[in-house]
């Protein structure tokens, strides 16, 4: 666990969030100012900084199969959804322990691309 790391915190259970998946690689909890119905923050329980390191580490498979797990269990599998992975800076990221944005259960408004 890293010091200080909000996310190796909850992955470590020492600070509470609405778990919804877990697997030996990763977790899966509520976002805690969720910007759609379901909004699900996916890490790896090992801490890497950010998308670039979780590919790095071989984890980014893990991660989005999680995804996709939650999706399913969430209802929003064939409705849709959008997975967000904010990397660095200039994409607002503001934990650096990697995570993945899992969006859905009602149109997303902002269009990417
Ligand atoms: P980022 O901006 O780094 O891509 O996303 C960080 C996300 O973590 C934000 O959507 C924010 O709402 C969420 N978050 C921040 N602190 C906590 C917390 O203590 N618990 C949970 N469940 N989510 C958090
Ligand atoms: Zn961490």
């Amino acid at each position: 666990m890293k010091n200080e790391c909000l996310f190796c915190g909850i992955v470590a259970r020492e600070i509470p969030a609405t778990v919804v998946y877990e697997t030996d690689t990763t977790l899966a909890f509520r976002d805690i100012n969720p910007h759609a119905p379901t909004h699900v923050l996916v890490v790896p329980k090992n801490h890497v900084r950010d998308a670039g390191e979780l590919a790095e580490a071989g984890l980014a498979d893990d991660v989005i199969k999680a995804a996709k797990a939650v999706a399913v269990a969430e209802g929003i599998a064939e409705s849709g959804y959008r997975m967000v992975l904010n990397t660095g800076p200039d994409s607002g990221q503001s934990v650096f322990h990697a995570h993945l944005h899992l969006l859905g259960g009602a149109p997303l408004t902002l269009q990417m691309g």
